[in-house]
């Protein structure tokens, strides 16, 4: 695994331990070059889902660019962010179980907003707010580019 800090692809695993219930794989990486520690996750991936947008676009699904929305809508949430992984482990079963590789951008945001209304009313409403005007522009950059974080002066 390359460093992402100075590049170096001489890294050494320096633990690993089950992470969201068994569902993860979690390992503290070190880089010997510059001393850089970093985490990563092994999951398993049934598929490979394909995210289909309105307007035909098609590009591969990205669990970090969902994890970015749902992390702002959780942002100062008492939710800790084990859980958090584990509801978006459990969002993206659920669409890999869909039976078809291809899924719609709006089912996504159905899932997510299923899911967070679940965990945590707040960030649901945050969520929600912006899946409205979602549904309109009906485009998931545009959804997650809206997703910004809360004004600290509005809370
Ligand atoms: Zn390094």
């Amino acid at each position: 695994m390359r460093c992402p800090f100075c590049g170096s692809l001489d890294t050494q695993v320096k633990d690993s331990r089950p992470a969201e219930d068994h569902v993860a794989i979690r390992r503290r990486r070190f880089c010997p070059g510059c001393d850089g520690r970093f985490t990563t996750y092994e999951r398993v991936q049934l598929r490979d889902l394909v995210v289909i947008k309105s307007n035909g676009r098609r590009e591969p699904f990205d669990r970090d660019k969902l994890e970015r929305s749902i992390r702002i809508a959780l942002q100062k949430r008492p939710v800790e962010h084990e859980r958090m992984d584990q509801m978006i482990s459990g969002v993206v079963r659920r669409l890999e179980s869909m039976g078809d590789t291809d899924v719609d951008s709006n089912a996504i945001g159905a899932i997510v907003m299923e899911s967070l209304a679940r965990m945590d009313t707040v960030a649901y409403v945050r969520f929600a707010s912006v899946y409205k005007n979602f549904q309109e522009a009906d485009d998931f950059d545009k959804f997650v580019s809206e997703l910004r974080p809360p004004n600290p002066e509005d809370e």
